[in-house]
This record gives structure tokens, sequence and C-alpha cells, in this order.
């Protein structure tokens, strides 16, 4: 069986763990004061970096944090003259991830000067008063000032991240920000519901949050993919809307279950079925990495099973769901062989439909997606 997907080079993920405050409703693997870090850990994610790509195409890459904009100059400075040095495709997707309050001028010229060519700015909401629920510390306006200066530069793929299912947000709120962020044009709009995650500050204050009722909330998601439709963004996974050629081909990587490299602290690899996670610990990532040259702590390989049940959950957040020839290519096998009474329930559920080629959620499966991808487990 052909388990691995060969034919598509690799990916590129940088952690940069470091956040100037940490939002209410933030689980990633972020810490605050911790700036006395940033050039050592810049240091040793360049050796990382120099190691995990050698003999290897990068074809995407994706700078995501944390705060990748917080990040100091000099420590900038440093992957930048990492980054220009490793073998890239000539047609690579180069993303970094961006916080209004930090993406300054000097930082997108810095951007600009190291091949960066899509920005990713975390907006939330075009209501003050709810990025303050939500501990956010930017404001509406440094967010139209950094996205305008990113246009001035000719940044010419932009995502802005927005979230609906706030506390205290009404439908009309979100509605506005969708409307405010669909005047400003962005290629491609992520648009997610909030998780109340375990371990955050929303977690332990949950029964105070003045939450949204969940019929409110659906309405939220269904207004988005309206709204996004009408004015020409396409949606093509749970989430992510864009413009025609503007997907996002990193994330497209982890979706495909196809092979890629992570780098930083609490970064996770994924390369020849083996599936490879480093500390989460700033301190202990620079040790290892200056001691091993790797700051691996685990190691997992895939199992026939493993590859099989990913495959499905991955491909089926894709609109266009999963292909069939890709499945037999893969597995080496008709993927009814593996999961006809699944599919079959779930077409006559109308939560999945196939269309000869594919099979993919319905809108009313994508709202149950849950469910029916508890489902595919062997
Ligand atoms: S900026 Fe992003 S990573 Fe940092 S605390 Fe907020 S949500 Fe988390």
């Amino acid at each position: 069986m052909n388990f691995i997907n060969k034919n598509k080079g690799i990916s590129l993920y940088i952690h940069i763990p470091f956040c100037k405050k940490k939002c209410l409703y933030c689980d990633f693997p972020s810490y605050t004061n911790s700036e006395n870090l940033m050039n050592s850990y810049a240091e040793a994610l360049c050796c990382e970096i120099y190691e995990a790509v050698k003999n290897k195409k990068i074809k995407t890459i994706f700078i995501g944090g944390g705060t990748p904009t917080y990040l100091s100059l000099d420590a900038w400075e440093k992957i930048k003259n990492t980054i220009l040095k490793i073998n890239k495709d000539e047609n690579i997707e180069f993303t970094v991830e961006c916080n209004p309050d930090s993406l300054t001028m000097e930082k997108l010229l810095l951007f600009k000067s190291m091949g960066v060519n899509r920005l990713s700015i975390g907006l939330q909401s075009f209501q003050n008063k709810l990025l303050k629920e939500l501990g956010r510390i930017h404001d509406v306006k440094q967010f139209e000032e950094a996205y305008n200066n990113a246009r001035k530069l000719n940044f010419n793929n932009i995502n802005i991240d927005i979230m609906f299912g706030l506390p205290k947000q009404s439908i009309k709120d979100f509605k506005e920000t969708l409307q405010a962020v669909i005047k400003l044009k962005p290629d491609h709009i992520s648009s997610y519901g909030l998780i109340i995650e375990e371990g955050t500050a929303f977690y332990k204050n949950s029964k105070e949050l003045e939450l949204p009722q969940e019929d409110d909330e659906r309405e939220m998601y269904h207004i988005a993919i309206e709204l996004l439709k009408k004015y020409g963004y396409n949606q093509y996974e749970i989430s992510n809307f864009s413009l025609p050629g503007f997907r996002c081909r990193h994330n497209l990587t982890y979706w495909n279950l196809d092979d890629y490299i992570g780098c930083g602290a609490a970064a996770h690899s994924f390369v020849d079925g083996i599936r490879y996670n480093n500390s989460k610990d700033i301190n202990e990532y620079i040790k290892l990495i200056n001691i091993n040259g790797n700051a691996e702590i685990e190691e997992y390989k895939n199992t026939d099973k493993d590859f099989i049940e990913e495959f499905m959950f991955l491909g089926l957040r894709k609109i266009e769901g999963i292909s069939k020839i890709e499945f037999f290519q893969r597995f080496d096998m008709n993927i009814n062989d593996v999961y006809e009474k699944t599919i079959k329930k779930h077409i006559q559920n109308s939560l999945l439909i196939d269309d000869g080629n594919n099979i993919k959620l319905t809108s009313k499966g994508i709202e149950l997606s849950n469910t029916v991808m508890s489902d595919f487990i062997l």
C-alpha cells in the first residue's frame, strides 16, 4: 500500500511561542514574560530548521504562533538568514501569522525581504468591546492600519481570521464584522466558532460567560457561508473561504495527509508515516537543540488503521470531500471495502453525498461533522 503521498514536496511549519498577553480563550502553546529567551530561541530554531530540511525542497512555509510579529527584529533577522539559505520551490507559498498591534511597517518590510508572500492577520471581531471580552490587545483601528500598510507594500495574498459564538456577541455584531471584512476585500477569510478549551481563562469562568444560544451560533455560521458566497468567497473547508486561486496550500497539506516538518517548541512533524512531537517548554527546547540538534520528545509510527482514519477525518473537512480514486491509490482498496456501511448510513441521513467521484459532507453534515467523523473510527 502507498500510504504516503510522495509526489508533492514538503511543507514547513515554524512555531513562535511568544505572546505579549494571553488571550482569554487561548490554548495554543504560547507564553508571556519570556521575551528574554527570544534570541536564544531563534538561534536554536535556526539550527533545527537547517538540520530538518536538509536535502528537501520546501513547497510551503507557515510561521505561526504564538505571535510571530511579537518576536524581536534581532530574532527575526536570524530566522531570515536561515530561510534565505534553505532550498525552496520557486512557487513557494510563504505565510506569516500576524497580530495587528505588532505588525509594524518594519516587520512588513522584513517579511518582504525574506520572501513572505502571504499574511494571515488575526482580527477576530470588528467590535472593540468584543475584542476586550476576548482579552485581545489590539483594536479595530490598529487592524485597519496594519492591513492597509500590508496592501500598500503589495502583499497580495492576505487572510483575515474572524470568530463567532463569542461572549456577548449578537448576530448583528457578527454580520457587521463580516461586512466590514468583506469591504476590505481580503483574499482569504477564516471564520472559526469559539470553543471553550480546558485550561483557558474562559474555561475557568465558563459559568459567567454570556455565550450566544446554540441556534444563534448556528445562524452565524450560516450567515457567514451565505454572505461570503455572495461576495465570491468559495468555502473549501469547514472554516475556510477564499477568492479563486487563494486557497491556503499549507493547510491543505494537513487536510490531504501529506508530509510536513514542524520546527520550534511544541511543533509536530509528520514524515514518512511517523509523527514527531517537540518539547513544549521553551527552555527545554533550546537545551535539547543545543545538545542533540533536535527537540523531539515523542515519536509515533502510524498504523495502517491510523492512516485510513486520518485520511477520512482530515479529508472530510474539505468541502470537495474525499476522492475515491485517491483513496484507492493510497490504500490499494476501494473506500467501500472499508466504509460501505458507514457511508450508506450517512447518505441515508442526508449527512454525506457520493457524487460519483468524491464522498463529501452535505450542509447538514457540515453542522454535524464531529458526529459523522467519529463514525469513521475503525
Ligand atoms: S495572540 Fe494568539 S497565540 Fe497569543 S494568546 Fe492570543 S490567541 Fe493565543
